[in-house]
């Protein structure tokens, strides 16, 4: 993949656990570890979504997370892009027609990037986020 100029900085990441089982998470740190390493090309977990770029979501969205996932997302500021990463937060997964449910994520916020799987291997997920800083490049090109 050929990156642009347009996106010439560090990918941010702030990730959201909406009540997954903790599956995707794990496999998260799994794709952060030395073993894949993706800091060495500045993609790097933080603290908070105001210094985020991109936004993981991981699970169904529960009753009780739906207005915290929204407030998160409106304190990134643009451009932004959000990934799903696993089955759950696409469709409910294993949750699906659970009483307590409000999701999928797309329900709830805009999606740019479905990484699907129960739960993604760390390769589909840094897929994912290659997906995702080309979706960035051309935010910020249109943005000039
Ligand atoms: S997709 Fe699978 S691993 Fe991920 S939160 Fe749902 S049940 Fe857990």
């Amino acid at each position: 993949m050929r990156l642009s100029r347009a996106f010439n900085r560090s990918l941010w990441v702030f990730h959201f656990n909406s009540g997954s089982c903790n599956g995707c998470d794990i496999e998260i740190v799994a794709a952060i570890t030395p073993r894949y390493d993706p800091e060495r090309f500045g993609v790097r977990l933080v603290g908070s979504p105001k210094h985020a770029d991109v936004l993981l979501v991981t699970g169904p969205v529960t009753h009780d997370m739906r207005d915290r996932l929204r407030r998160v997302y409106d304190q990134m500021a643009e451009p932004k892009v959000v990934m799903c990463i696993g089955t759950c937060g696409q469709s409910g997964g294993v949750f699906y027609d659970s009483y307590n449910l409000d999701g999928p994520v797309g329900d709830v916020i805009p999606v740019d990037v479905y990484v699907p799987g129960c739960a993604p291997r760390p390769e589909a997920i840094i897929d994912g986020v290659v997906k995702a800083i080309a979706k960035l490049e051309r935010l910020e090109g249109e943005q000039g």
